[in-house]
C-alpha cells in the first residue's frame, strides 16, 4: 500500500499488524482442523459433515488469504513460520482424535464461537480507525456467523441440540 494509504489509518499499524497475524493463525489452525477433521470423520450423517466442513476449511483458507493481503498492505510481515502459530493464536487447535462426528461439529463449533468473538472485538478495535480492516473484518466475521449457524443446524439435524 502507498503511504497515503497508510497514512489515513488512525491507529499504531504495529499493534494492528499484530492482531491481524494473530487471527491469521487462527485462520490456518481452523483450516487444517477442519481439513483434517473431513479426512478422519466417521458416523451419522458422514457426507453431510464432511461437505460442511470442507466447505468451511476452504472458507477459512480464504480467511487467512484476505488477512495476508491487509498486512502486506500495512506494510507488516505475515507470519512466516507454521511454529509461530502456536504462540499467537487467539482459538488453539482442538485435536480431532476422536474421529465421531459428534464430537467433531462439537469441537468446530467451540472453534466458531471464539473466532466470532475475535472478529467481533477486531471490528470494534478498527471502527472509524480503518474502514479498509474494517470492511474486510466484517466479511470475515459474517462468514465465521454462517459457520456456526451451519453446524448447530447439523447437531440439531442429528437430534445432539
Ligand atoms: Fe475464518
Ligand atoms: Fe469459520
Ligand atoms: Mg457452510
Amino acid at each position: 500500500m502507498g503511504t497515503k494509504g497508510r497514512e489515513i489509518v488512525g491507529m499504531d499499524i504495529n499493534e494492528l499488524v499484530k492482531e491481524l497475524n494473530k487471527a491469521l493463525a487462527d485462520e490456518w489452525l481452523a483450516y487444517y482442523q477442519y481439513w483434517v477433521g473431513a479426512k478422519v470423520a466417521k458416523g451419522p450423517m458422514r457426507g453431510a459433515v464432511v461437505a460442511e466442513l470442507e466447505e468451511h476449511a476452504s472458507e477459512e483458507l480464504e480467511h487467512a488469504g484476505m488477512l495476508v493481503e491487509r498486512i502486506l498492505q500495512l506494510g507488516g510481515t505475515p507470519i512466516l513460520s507454521p511454529e509461530e502459530w502456536y504462540k499467537v493464536t487467539n482459538c488453539g487447535y482442538e485435536k480431532p482424535s476422536d474421529p465421531n462426528v459428534r464430537i467433531l461439529l462439537k469441537q468446530n463449533i467451540k472453534g466458531e464461537q471464539c473466532a466470532i468473538d475475535v472478529y467481533q472485538k477486531l471490528a470494534k478495535m478498527v471502527k472509524e480507525k480503518d474502514p479498509i480492516t474494517y470492511q474486510m473484518v466484517l466479511s470475515i466475521l459474517e462468514d465465521e456467523v454462517e459457520h456456526e449457524e451451519d453446524l448447530e443446524a447439523l447437531s440439531e439435524d442429528m437430534g445432539l441440540l
